[in-house]
């Protein structure tokens, strides 16, 4: 029995497709907060983000990040749970906090390759790049905060499991 594994990291940091590498690789179960969410509320996040805004949002994801907390579980969250101080401090007492980092013009390579993906309402309705280096420099500190380590999330995604994998050796030693 291990304690959870926490991915956190900006949008397009890679936190899914790590995540469910990871959790093959570890044996662990994948769960998406994002995910989980919209199944549980059968709806999009988009949708709660218009009826409840996003108070009513985060309200939301602090439950799910509670309900999907469990022992052998690879939990990849929202870019935004980090926001809550709860949620910061609940993740770092509760598992492995791992936050994958990338740098702007990976994350917003990514999106802008990828927009299918960026389910979530943008945050200000300005570009891709510029709304990734406004959102990082706001939120950079957060995640280094409820991080206990900080992987290079720019590499392949073997690598930045490999690395994820020596990062929970040191925890568990
Ligand atoms: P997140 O869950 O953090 O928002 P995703 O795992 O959905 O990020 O990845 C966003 C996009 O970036 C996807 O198209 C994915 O294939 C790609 N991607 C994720 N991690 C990597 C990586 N390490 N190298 C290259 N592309 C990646």
């Amino acid at each position: 029995m291990t304690l959870p594994i926490f991915l956190i990291g900006a949008r397009g940091c890679g936190k899914s497709t790590v995540g469910r590498a990871l959790a093959l690789a570890q044996g662990c179960q994948f769960i998406d907060t994002d995910y989980w969410l919209q199944e549980n509320a059968q709806q999009t996040i988009a949708a709660m983000v218009e009826q409840e805004g996003w108070d009513g949002f985060r309200a939301r994801e602090t439950a799910a990040l509670e309900a999907v907390s469990a022992p052998s579980r690879v939990v990849a969250t929202g870019g935004g749970i980090i926001l809550s101080e709860y949620n910061r401090r609940f993740m770092h007492e509760h598992g492995v906090v791992i936050y994958l980092c990338a740098p702007v013009d990976v994350l917003a390579d990514r999106l802008e390759a990828f927009p299918e993906e960026g389910q979530r309402p943008t945050l200000t309705g300005k570009p891709i790049s510029e709304e990734v280096s406004e959102v990082l420099a706001q939120r950079d500190a957060l995640y280094r905060e409820a991080a206990h380590y900080v992987v290079d999330a720019a590499q392949s995604p073997d690598k930045v499991v490999s690395d994820i994998e020596a990062a929970l050796q040191l925890a568990r030693a």
